[in-house]
């Protein structure tokens, strides 16, 4: 039989998907990469996607699982054909009110999650300024963060164990609820892995519960740099707010003329700064926020007066990248991390090859944890400013990374920052990762060529090196 047939017989018809226009809808994520996928598929559990995976080994065709496709560094760009598995029907969530936990399908939409524990008094606390579209396998898969990851942790706080399809279609339970599990921490290798080595089929993650009270402040600068060094006086000061969140006049404009918020469009800068827990302690961190804001020049602070206010300050932050489209039609996205201390050199330094290149750049961002999210806004379909664009992407990267960052705060390597990972990691460090994931995925089928670069399984086991032809290293 051929694969598509395969398909229809284990999933059903009408969860196979081979028209060339519905394929050309799963050919690319949030980011500019496109591939072009030989069939979409939609398992309903962990049995449907076992027995995808098995097909796939049998056919020798690529997997990549796909959640909402809100990826920025094209994970789940088909970029080597083969099958898309969507995880949209796996969206069963069962809580445990009694633990403050939830198994979740991974096709959960993220905020539903959070809106599902509500009435508990519960809620997840990784929450991607996507979180209206992203889901939990997806956030699971890139251990994403949020605004509010800053005092809580990203993804991989808050899971304790996941059902996974894994290769010859062995569906398994890794971690659990039980505090420290013994063993190799396998759940932990998942975590993060892109799709690499398995499919998420539901997570177990962990529920917090929601705060009696919460601050939210404005704060408006007429530098960039008082506003980050605001940024790194507050955690000096002993502070983690829930939230501090930075954007730039360029951003902050493009989001006022699209909400209508009445944000201060003159301002260089303004943090949004969150503070959330007993009713005394939110009074007095938000009164040194506020004071620790004014000392670097704050030309104001503003508090939320009440809930509605609150949710227009968020819906502002979160809708920043779709403020974007008044720019130009495209964005490309950086996301890096700094050490907080280095922010001030940092944006400056980025703010000046900007300049250089001559584009049009905006920052918004997760302050607080030294997560930068520069983003030029450009037309894709002009050659040369492609270029441009990439070549002063480049640059921001090396910049963060000679300020003592990381390639990426919480976007994911992909195949975005995939030629970018030798320069954070040894050949010794990409050999032990490459090792793992060829005892996760020796068929080689979950998401090729992704997060690792060519010829990074650079040793063999005896720990002599072989060059293959064309410069590939095993
Ligand atoms: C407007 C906007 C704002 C964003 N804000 C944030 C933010 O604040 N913080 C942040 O961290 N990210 C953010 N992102 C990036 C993105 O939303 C997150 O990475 C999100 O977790 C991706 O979820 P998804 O369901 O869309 O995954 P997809 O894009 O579908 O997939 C992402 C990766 O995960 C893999 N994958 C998906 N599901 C599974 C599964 N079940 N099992 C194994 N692998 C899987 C895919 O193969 C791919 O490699 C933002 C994106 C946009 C467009």
């Amino acid at each position: 039989m051929t694969l598509t047939q395969d398909l229809r017989e284990a999933l059903g018809d009408e969860n196979v998907l081979e028209e060339p226009v519905e394929l050309h809808l799963f050919s690319k994520d949030a980011s500019l990469m496109r591939g072009e996928p030989s069939v979409v598929v939609f398992p309903a559990n962990a049995n449907e996607t076992a027995a995808v995976v098995r097909i796939a080994e049998r056919h020798r065709v690529p997997i990549v699982a796909r959640g909402a496709g809100t990826g920025l560094a094209a994970g789940a760009s088909p970029t080597q054909g083969g099958i898309v598995v969507v995880t949209t029907r796996i969206k069963d969530i069962e809580i445990d009110v009694e633990n403050r936990t939830a198994w979740v399908g991974a096709g959960v939409i993220n905020l539903d999650l959070s809106v599902a524990a509500k009435p508990h008094g519960l809620y997840f606390a990784p929450d991607p300024s996507s979180q209206s579209a992203c889901t939990i396998g997806g956030n699971v898969a890139n251990n994403s963060g949020g605004p509010h990851c800053l005092s809580e942790g990203s993804t991989t706080s808050h899971v304790l164990g996941m059902e996974a399809v894994l290769t010859g279609g062995e569906v398994v339970v890794l971690g659990g609820a039980a505090p420290d599990p013994i063993g190799l921490d396998l759940k932990g290798a998942l975590v993060g892995s892109e799709g690499t080595l398995g499919i998420v089929t539901r997570a177990l993650v962990r529920l917090l519960p929601i705060e009696p009270d919460v601050r939210t402040l404005l704060m408006d600068f007429a530098t960039v740099e008082d506003a980050a060094r605001t940024v790194s006086d507050v955690i000096a000061a002993g502070v983690v707010p829930a939230a501090l969140e930075l954007m730039d006049q360029e951003m902050v404009r493009a989001v006022d003329n699209w909400l209508g918020a009445g944000l201060p469009i003159d301002a260089a800068a303004v943090l949004l700064a969150e503070v959330v827990g007993e009713t005394e302690g939110v009074v007095a961190q938000s009164e040194l926020i506020s004071d620790i804001g004014r000392q670097n020049h704050a030309t104001g602070v503003q508090v939320a007066a009440d809930d509605d206010e609150r949710a227009l300050l968020w819906l502002g932050r979160k809708s920043a990248f779709g403020a974007i489209a008044q720019l130009a039609p495209d964005y490309y996205l950086h996301d890096a991390v700094v050490p907080r201390t280095r922010l001030v050199e940092v944006m400056t330094g980025i703010y000046g090859i900007a300049e250089k290149y001559g584009l049009t750049m905006c920052n918004v961002f997760h302050a607080g944890d030294g997560n930068l999210h520069p983003l030029i806004a450009f037309d894709s379909s002009d050659p040369e400013m492609n270029r441009l664009v990439h070549e002063a992407g480049d640059e921001i990267v090396a910049l963060c990374l000679k300020a003592g960052g990381a390639l990426s705060g919480e976007h994911g390597i992909g195949i975005e920052k995939r030629d970018l990972m030798r320069a954070s990691f040894s050949e010794l460090d990409l050999d032990a990762q490459a090792r793992l994931k060829e005892v996760f995925d020796p068929a080689g089928v979950f998401n090729p060529t992704k997060v690792l670069p060519e010829g990074s399984r650079c040793f063999d086991f005896g720990g002599v090196r072989r060059e293959l032809p064309d410069g590939v290293w095993v």
